[in-house]
């Protein structure tokens, strides 16, 4: 009996241990219709923080019955012009039991027709500033009041909860009342994160043109911050495009001080971010975004083809350049969704903010906190501090701290970010402005840890402009050198027989 006890309990633990491992995740199911489906979508890239739920949106009127029943959290986002759920749907979430959210304009639910245009937010003990936030009015309140906001002095409810229900009103995309939603959202799931303040740095749009003072700008920046313990990222495209019209291209292994400088770089705590391949379209680099026509604020025709020659050119030049990006930073952060998703062939991760449409350049998010799985499945190392501005450094600070003020204020557990050109001023900005992140309680992180190696390893790429200097290589010549050797060899012979005919001609 004992015989067959033994290996029973063995197979029992082994289902076990794979029941264990093949339980998905709890799902967030984000419903929407064709009003809140970019709300949505924003939503899901939040939900990204908590790795304990698989977020996805799906649309209100489609989804199955009992997915919204067995869901474990559901969201309900709505618009005031959206039609009332169908009496489906409606029967589903009167008899769900598990967190259901409603956020937007439920009309359904007895939202009024008078907006409240909000111009402050309180939260956490703080008074914030907020641009014409408009909530909508509800004769009946929906539970207790968790965030007020006010008009004039006049409160109203932003997010209120019902036990498992809460209510978001209006909708929170944007700045300060995105962030309070985001930070809230530990409450709203029951999942809490430590208290952490994260910080990244980032030096900006460094490229092959970088020569003479500005390559020493960037020397000295990278040895400041290595002195310094601070561990950094740079933000590489390796391709510079001169000019419109007839563009030539000036690559990275043109530059071997700066391919020298970067590889340096890596080994002092600096992580390298490929910053897109040229940083244009049409325009001149740095100018330009590369993966959308932000002239007619379209996408750019054939994108896919042309995003996937893009991304294998640049590869290759940085795996020539012998530098080892670890992540992705669009230029401008324009990168419509659906090349966000051919980006995950490439990096799992994506530095910046994020568009939220494939319509728009315009509509697009800044995090407050890490994202580790966006709607298009990308880790997103946000940004939302902003830069030094040439001519307008000592402002720029000032904007940078208070911008980080408000976000330390808000979160619990905060992703910082800001960006530099080094060409600015070298090191000088960086040594007045980190001290003071650092004394707020940040910690900049190496963030190589959040990227990895490219998915792709390219070991030959076709040029894509002509190039600033031809660099044909020497085998391209073989054929001609082993012809004109040939023909050298052959007029030797050809000119020693005749001498020995003659020679041999006089003898006799
Ligand atoms: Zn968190
Ligand atoms: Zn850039």
């Amino acid at each position: 009996m004992k015989g067959v006890v033994v290996p029973f309990v063995v197979f029992l633990s082994i289902l076990t241990l794979c029941g264990s491992t093949l339980a998905a995740a709890p799902t967030a199911l984000v419903l929407h219709d064709g009003l809140t489906e970019t709300f949505a979508i924003s939503l899901v890239n939040l939900l990204g923080h908590f790795r304990e739920y698989e977020a996805r949106t799906s649309p209100l009127n489609s989804t199955e019955y009992n997915e919204i029943i067995s869901s474990e959290a559901v969201f309900v986002l709505m618009a005031y012009d959206s039609p009332p759920p169908g009496p489906q749907v409606r029967e589903a979430l009167e008899k769900r039991t598990g967190l259901t959210v409603f956020a937007g304009e439920h009309r359904w639910m007895g939202s009024s027709p008078s907006i409240m245009v909000c111009d402050r937010v309180s939260y956490r003990g703080n008074s914030f500033w907020i641009e014409g936030y408009a909530v909508r009015k509800k004769d009946n309140l929906f539970g207790e009041t968790v965030v007020a906001m006010s008009q004039s002095g006049q409160d109203v409810p932003f997010i209120e909860r019902n036990g498992n229900c809460w209510m978001i009103h209006g909708i929170p995309m944007f700045e300060v009342p995105a962030w309070i939603m985001a930070d809230v959202l530990h409450d709203i799931l029951g999942i809490s994160h430590a208290q952490k303040r994260t910080a990244m740095l980032r030096l900006e749009d460094i490229n092959p043109s970088y020569s003479g003072e500005r390559l020493k700008k960037l020397r000295d920046c990278i040895e400041y911050l290595y002195s310094e313990g601070v561990p950094f990222s740079l933000a590489v495209f390796p391709v510079f495009i001169n000019a419109r019209g007839e563009p030539r291209a000036l690559l990275i292994t043109d530059n071997p001080p700066l391919m020298e400088l970067l590889q340096r770089a890596e080994k002092m705590g600096g992580t390298v971010i490929m910053h897109g391949t040229s940083h244009q379209y049409h325009q001149v680099s740095g100018e330009g975004s590369e993966f959308w026509d932000v002239e007619t604020d379209g996408p750019i025709p054939d994108e896919k083809a042309y995003f996937h020659e893009r991304m294998r050119y640049g590869l290759w030049l940085f795996r020539e350049a012998g530098l080892h990006p670890k992540l992705f930073e669009a230029p401008h952060y324009n990168m419509p969704l659906s090349l966000q998703k051919e980006l995950s062939n490439y990096f799992g991760t994506i530095a910046g903010s994020l568009m939220i449409t494939d319509e728009s350049y315009t509509v697009s998010q800044d995090f407050p906190y890490i994202i580790h799985w966006s709607w298009a499945g990308l880790t997103v190392l946000p940004e939302q501090l902003g830069y030094i501005a040439t001519d307008a450094e000592s402002m720029s600070i000032v904007t940078i701290l208070e911008r980080l003020d408000i976000l330390t204020a808000i979160m619990r557990d905060p992703f910082a970010c800001f960006f530099y050109h080094p060409y600015v001023a070298g090191d000088l900005y960086l040594r007045e402005l980190i001290p003071q992140i650092r004394d707020r309680g940040y910690v900049f992180v190496d963030v190589s840890q959040y990227g990895g190696d490219p998915l792709v390893e390219v070991f030959e790429a076709d040029h894509i402009w002509p190039l600033a200097y031809s660099r044909v290589p020497l085998s391209r010549y073989l054929p001609l050198i082993i012809g004109l050797g040939g023909a050298v060899v052959l007029g030797m012979v050809y000119f020693r027989q005749k001498k020995k005919k003659k020679k041999e001609m006089f003898r006799e």
